[in-house]
């Protein structure tokens, strides 16, 4: 590409050398433009801004050395070249002194020269560029020196003038970098500074003095071997490295012994040339045939030249060197991915590399302009606990070799980095400091995800058991300080593991995500739920004045659960059972309060489900009760201590009997008699019912086959259905099996199951009951108004019976619930009527009770004054003596 190219600019007004030259270099891929004369050339020079001048010095209209004046005016940093002829060196020295950068003898025979030194001097050109702020420090730095040099005498002021042109001359050669560039430089600038008429310079190699650059040609030899004989002038310049003065040349044959044919009139002047390490590396000669000579002041002035040509040099190198090093550092620590900083002795940024700029959103202008380290940290850091970067960078003693901060970008946002810091010290005395900062924000989440996945359970994103029982803990710890309550609510949902088989553990899942949200619905933002595994959730509540302030959380929370649930377009509706447990009442440990909480929660279950309980003190003895019936009743189906007995069922029109309710009957040797209120649920738990079960409907429709051949072929019997019974797939295919066995219609057996069996509202709850009844068996909805009494159930599913409770009838004839209760009873049977159900009243134990059923149209009756429940060998008499209608004889 042509911009990239250098540009070149030739002016001369010969057409041939213009010609030749352009040519030459724009093979080379130069950009070569040319002018004719000076004038032209300057205004060349004005539109094409060329990056080196090549010129003549005769021209036409304006010549060389005034096109020089003009362009180095206009631009002192372009380099330009003299062409001139060999006759003309005087006008190529002129150029020199106005401030050519180099001069080619005409005709330039070898234009691989020309394109040497066109090329020397743009990268010369450059280097100057980068070098000028050295310069400007190098000058500061021997202006102080001048300054320490005022003061002292005339001869010493006299000194500073030629001092100060000195300096601008090696402000002008530490463009030379190497000796090769810089030594000609160096000999002509002394010659002129010392008003010589020649002079050359020796470089020393190992084994001689090689001659560099010389003007005084044909008298300086090339070569002089080393060492140099005793007493010669120039092995006495390097031995001593001391300038050596010869007053008079023609005194005698002072340079003849140092092999040297030169100088032989005037003075002269020997200068060794020190290189870095303080050994000679060059000579240089001065040649002075004018009047006066040489004195020992030009060998001082000499002296001082030449150590600071010198120093120059060295500089020179020390600052490529510097610069270089300075180039790669910050090329590394560029390439860094941390953000590194250095800052002054208060703080302020004095260097930031590039990451620094782009974590923190700001120029590297801005972030070295005025900003302290603490402005890229949250205010808040800066008076926390950390007390800011500038404090952690420079206490030394905490300790502490990084820490974590809270960094703030120029937008505003704020992320975490780790930092490490140092100062920088100079003696005793802190001047910096230097600050690496990490952006940690992907550890950060990194770590809270692994927190998340210790603490959090998966699922529902509810805090785990670990997490609850630590936040119990806290809550516990508030609770103590201010003297408050705190209530610990175990919840564990009714059945779920049903829906889990039926529907499959997906459908179960999404259960669980809708009731934890709902749970969280429910509560105050401030109560902690967790979930402690399967289908048991915790709520805590803290802050209570008492136990009493949990009973509208619990109840509320029980209405939440129930209302229905939908996943997958399936309406379910779903129960829960709640313990609570209260601190510091039932316990001061989140353990003691948990299984308090728990045990209240298992005699939810057993109360019959969907409803909760507080922690009482019975419960534990109900717990261990418990545990000591599982124990006893493992055994007792074997060894016959369960024995099914027989309640009538009356007809309250012709007051006969039509059928029996199977009950299950426990007689413990070490127990004693066992209720089934209190046994059937530990069966149910342990999964012992699916035996018990199957005994008693085998029992009881072998009962009933008897019972029919002896007595009425049209007896029923009922037999009660647990719902874990109910469950089991195989249920429609026993029953179909046990009566066919017995030869039995399907009319002949009725199920009395509970409303616990139907919440969930499965498929399967359906295809089971549609099944039984297409065997022709009936279906009894038992204890019909107590607990959720949903009347639609009667309508969705296929019941035949409905079985009021015996609550309702106990009280029919009561004088303060007698009319809640009939209303309540007349409206079920007329509901049921209108259903095409038949309706059984349960607990019948006085006359007036059944009067008024009888007067309610209601069907049948059971109950202690109609007969209590029997073994099956006292059921003749029932038959032979009929139905006892008066209570006052019944006994049991
Ligand atoms: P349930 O099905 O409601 O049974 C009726 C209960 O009322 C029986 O108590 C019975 O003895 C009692 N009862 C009958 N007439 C009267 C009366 O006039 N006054 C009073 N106060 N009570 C009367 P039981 O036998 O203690 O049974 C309690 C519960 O145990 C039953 O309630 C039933 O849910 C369950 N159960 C009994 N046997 C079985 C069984 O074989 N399988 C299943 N799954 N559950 C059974
Ligand atoms: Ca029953
Ligand atoms: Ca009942």
């Amino acid at each position: 590409m042509a911009s990239t190219n250098t540009r070149v600019l030739v002016v001369d007004d010969d057409p041939g050398i213009r010609q030749s030259f352009a040519d030459f270099l724009e093979d080379l891929d130069f950009e070569v433009d040319v002018a004719e004369h000076g004038l032209q050339g300057l205004e060349r020079f004005g539109q094409h801004k060329p990056d080196v001048v090549i010129l003549d010095l005769r021209m036409p209209v304006m010549g060389g050395l005034e096109l020089l004046q003009e362009l180095k005016a206009r631009n002192a940093d372009t380099p330009l070249i003299v062409v001139s002829g060999t006759g003309r060196i005087s006008d190529a020295v002129d150029a020199l002194k106005l401030g050519a950068w180099d001069y080619l003898l005409k005709p330039v025979e070898d234009l691989s020269v020309l394109e040497h030194t066109v090329r020397q001097s743009v990268e010369n050109a450059r280097l100057r560029v980068e070098n000028r702020r050295y310069q400007q420090q190098l000058e500061s730095l021997v202006e102080e020196r001048t300054k320490a040099l005022a003061g002292a005498n005339l001869r010493l002021k006299h000194l500073n003038e030629r001092l100060r042109t000195i300096v601008n001359t090696t402000s002008t050669l530490s463009s030379w970098l190497d000796m090769r560039e810089f030594g000609p430089r160096l000999l002509r600038e002394f010659a002129r500074n010392m008003d010589a008429c020649g002079g050359s310079l020796y470089v020393v190699h190992e084994d001689r003095l090689q001659l560099l650059d010389t003007i005084d040609p044909g008298h300086a030899p090339e070569e002089l071997p080393l060492p140099l004989p005793e007493g010669s002038l120039l092995g006495q310049a390097i031995a001593t490295n001391q300038a050596v003065l010869v007053g008079d040349v023609r005194g005698g044959d002072a340079f003849a012994a140092s092999g040297w044919q030169g100088y032989s009139d005037g003075s002269a002047l020997i200068f060794p040339i020190a290189d870095a390490g303080g050994n000679v590396a060059a000579l240089l000669t001065l040649h002075n045939k004018k009047s006066p000579p040489f004195v020992e002041q030009d060998r001082e002035i000499g002296m001082i030249l030449s150590s600071y040509s010198c120093e120059s040099l060295r500089a020179i190198r020390t600052f490529e060197a510097l610069s270089q090093s300075e180039r790669r550092f910050r090329e590394l620590a560029d390439l860094l991915p941390q953000s590194l900083c250095e800052t002054d002795a208060n703080g302020t940024i004095t260097y930031a590399n590039q990451q620094a700029c782009v974590s923190f959103g700001y120029s590297a202008e801005e972030l070295t302009e005025r900003l302290t380290i603490d402005h890229l940290i949250e205010p808040v850091e800066r008076t926390g606990e950390n007390r800011g970067l500038v404090t952690f960078a420079t206490d030394r003693n905490s300790g502490r070799e990084c820490t974590e901060f809270r960094a703030l970008r120029k937008n505003g946002t704020t992320f975490p980095v780790l930092v490490y810091a140092t100062p920088i010290t100079h003696g005793n005395e802190v001047t910096g400091l230097r600050v690496v900062a990490v952006d940690i924000t992907v550890r950060k989440r990194q770590e809270q995800l692994i927190l998340r996945q210790a603490h959090y359970d998966g699922l529902t994103g509810l805090p785990n058991r670990f997490l609850s029982l630590d936040r119990l803990s806290q809550l516990i710890k508030e609770a103590r300080r201010t003297d408050e309550h705190v209530a610990v609510l175990f919840l564990d949902l009714d059945d779920f593991k049903r829906i889990n088989d039926t529907l499959g553990h997906e459908v179960g899942d999404q259960l669980l995500i809708q009731a934890s949200r709902r749970l969280r619905d429910t509560v105050r933002d401030a109560d902690t739920i967790g979930r402690l595994g399967g289908d048991e959730f915790i709520l805590m509540l803290g802050g209570l004045n008492g136990g009493l302030d949990a009973k509208a959380v619990a109840e509320h929370v029980l209405t939440n659960i129930r209302r229905p649930f939908l996943v997958d377009n399936h309406e379910m509706v779903l129960t829960a059972s709640l313990g609570v447990s209260v601190f510091p009442e039932d316990g001061d440990t989140p353990a003691e309060l948990l299984r308090k909480a728990d045990t209240a929660m298992y005699h939810a279950k057993s109360e019959g489900r969907n409803t909760w309980y507080y922690f009482t003190s019975t419960m534990n003895d109900q717990v261990s009760r418990r545990l000591l019936l599982e124990q006893h009743l493992h055994g007792a189906l074997g060894s016959g201590e369960l024995e099914v007995w027989y309640q009538p069922v009356i007809e309250l029109a012709g007051k006969h009997v039509i059928g029996f309710e199977a009950l299950l009957r426990w007689n413990s040797p070490t127990l004693g008699a066992v209720s089934p209120m209190e046994f059937i649920p530990v069966a149910e738990q342990t999964g012992l019912i699916m035996q018990i079960g199957s005994h008693v409907l085998h029992e009881s429709v072998s009962t009933l086959v008897k019972l029919r051949h002896d007595h009425d072929p049209r007896l029923r019997m009922a037999v009660n259905l647990s719902p874990r019974q109910f469950r089991d797939p195989d249920l429609p295919e026993q029953i179909r099996a046990v009566l066919r066995q017995r030869n039995l219609p399907g009319d002949a057996l009725e199920l009395e199951i509970t409303e616990g069996v139907l919440l969930g509202g499965s498929v399967y709850t359906h295809e089971v009951l549609d099944s039984i009844n297409q065997l022709g068996v009936s279906i009894a909805m038992d204890d019909f108004g107590t607990g959720y009494s949903s009347l639609s159930y009667l309508q969705k599913y296929p019941f035949d019976t409905l079985k009021i409770d015996r609550t309702f009838v106990s009280d029919l004839g009561d004088a303060a619930r007698g009319a809640r209760a009939r209303e309540l009873v007349n409206a079920a049977i007329v509901m049921a009527h209108g259903l095409g159900l038949k309706v059984i009243a349960e607990g019948v134990e006085t006359r007036e009770q059944m009067q008024m059923l009888e007067a309610q149209q209601c069907d049948y009756a059971q109950g202690y004054l109609l007969g209590r429940p029997q073994p099956y060998q006292a059921l003749h008499t029932l038959f032979r003596d009929g139905v006892r209608q008066d209570a006052a004889h019944t006994h049991h």
